[in-house]
């Protein structure tokens, strides 16, 4: 089976091809024609299986077929584009130059919705939509908080087709009038479940509510839930159910190992393994905020390149440091669970789990960052004493015992009688309706690092210190806490 036999255009088969794909993944095999159809779809993707092009190809090949196209095509060299040279002859776009009439506001209506969790994964799904889309004749802009509003105002004023945002800043935008939804054909809930366990149910219901009712919705998921069967009911409509992998199993490609190791000696082992073997391009999970810092740290005094990536960074600087890693001139990328989820790095060979997640569903969304599209790649947990019963749950949800090795001089049996560490505000199960509601997610007994009042306080997005307000009423433009704003410490 071939791109062009899917019922794909000419212009979209050719970026693909150029993109060096030969022949589509199953999942684009299943939602590709199903999406051409115009239906609602449900679909459960193993992170890594080419889920991005199976909504984007057909979303692109049916925006780009429509006659509404003509409608926002109005040309402005200083929007951000995914305007190619597209041939007008399989798509006769009538009057490019026309202005759109329908605005609101002075805003062309966007035909297209994508939701995403994560500034990241919304950049780089826009980044998909630009190349797989660069033989046509649509706009995509990418839009999320922690960086200036007004450029993103002003590229909604020349035009959007295809937006691709995370829901946050999405309702900035809606709250100063400045986007216009009315026009939504085509709704995309991408990682569905991560942003009802980031707690953005009420802002996506919120948007949902801005949306014309006649529309194509598209919702993919990596893990089912119950939250997710429920968003699901409500909002789709006699969808086409696609399941290309088995829930909740880690890629054949990963190679799967736990070190055993005492706690203080991590950061050692994780030197130790980075030169024994030389290895570069290393992602490495920590639980927390402050141990990610740490670790670069101390890295660094073992002359080992590190930057990390966490909700308390600056957007430039989680951009740069993502981007660097990309590129290959960063060993190592130090990251909490916001990189877990969506985050396309092509042939990352080595994932570590410094910490194992509290979480068990979020071992596998971490270690999916390798092994993606077929390539091969390793994933290593330190995994101390404390941590057995997380291993056990992991290896519950797997299915799949791992295999254990002890280096010599890394670890040492405990006393029985010896009391072991705690796992910082360890948990084993998402709380019913995601970690948000703006409190504490961990229940009742919180450490003196969780009390209620400093997680309330850390939730209102880094602005308000007084704690008063409501919970959902953030303030403009900080939006768009990264996740670890409700999982990560
Ligand atoms: P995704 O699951 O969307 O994050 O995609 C994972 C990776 O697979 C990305 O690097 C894509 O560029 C790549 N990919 C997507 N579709 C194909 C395909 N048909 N053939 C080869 N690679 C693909």
């Amino acid at each position: 089976m071939s791109f062009s036999t899917l019922g794909l255009s000419n212009e979209i088969v050719r970026a693909v091809t150029e993109r060096g794909y030969t022949k589509p993944t199953p999942i684009q095999m299943q939602a590709i024609p199903a999406v051409l159809l115009g239906g609602d779809i449900l679909a459960g993707a193993q992170t890594g299986t080419g889920k991005t092009a199976s909504f984007t190809l057909p979303l692109l090949h049916r925006l780009s077929s429509s006659d509404n196209s003509q409608d926002n095509s109005v040309q402005d060299a200083s929007v951000e584009t995914s305007r190619g040279v597209g041939s007008r002859d399989n798509f006769p776009i009538v009057n490019r130059l026309k202005p759109n009439l329908k605005t609101t506001g002075g805003y062309p209506r966007i035909r297209a919705l994508i939701l995403t969790p994560t500034r990241e994964l919304a950049a780089q799904v826009q980044e998909s939509v630009h190349d797989y889309g660069k033989y046509l004749n649509l706009r995509s802009m990418a839009m999320f908080g922690g960086v200036s509003i007004n450029p993103q105002k002003q590229r909604l004023r020349n035009g959007v087709d295809i937006l691709v945002a995370t829901p946050g800043r999405l309702l900035d935008h809606v709250q100063q009038g400045t986007v216009n939804l009315s026009g939504i054909e085509v709704l995309v809930l991408d990682e569905a479940d991560r942003m009802l366990d980031m707690g953005f149910i009420r802002d996506i219901r919120r948007i949902l509510s801005l949306l014309p009712k006649e529309r194509q919705n598209l919702l993919f998921f990596a893990t089912f839930s119950d939250s997710i069967k429920e968003l699901a009911a409500g909002l789709l409509n006699r969808p086409t159910m696609i399941e290309v992998a088995r829930r909740n199993v880690t890629a054949d490609t990963v190679s799967q190992k736990i070190y055993q190791v005492d706690h203080d000696k991590k950061r050692l082992l994780l030197a130790h393994l980075i030169k024994k073997d030389n290895w570069y391009q290393v992602l490495v999970f920590t639980r927390t905020k402050h141990g990610a810092d740490r670790l670069v740290k101390q890295l660094g005094e073992d002359r080992i390149q590190a930057l990390a990536i966490h909700g308390n960074k600056s957007q430039s600087a989680r951009t740069a440091a993502l981007a660097k890693f990309k590129n290959g001139t960063l060993q190592v990328l130090v990251a909490t669970d916001i990189a877990a989820r969506g985050l396309d790095i092509s042939d990352l060979p080595h994932v570590v789990n410094f910490d194992l997640p509290n979480v068990p569903e979020d071992y596998v969304h971490r270690i999916g960052r390798t092994g993606r599209a077929g390539a091969k790649g390793e994933a290593v947990s330190l995994v101390c004493t404390d941590e057995q019963p997380l291993l056990a749950e992991i290896e519950k949800l797997i299915a799949k015992r791992l295999p254990r090795e002890e280096i010599t001089g890394f670890f040492s049996h405990p006393h029985p009688h010896k009391s072991s560490e705690s796992i910082p505000e360890g948990r084993k199960q998402r709380p019913k309706g995601g970690y948000d509601q703006r409190t504490s997610a961990r229940g009742a007994k919180s450490s003196p690092q969780t009390s209620p009042k400093k997680s309330a306080a850390r939730t209102v997005a880094g602005g308000s210190k007084s704690g008063t307000k409501k919970p959902g009423t953030r303030r403009s433009g900080k939006r768009d806490a990264p996740p670890e704003r409700r999982s990560d410490r």
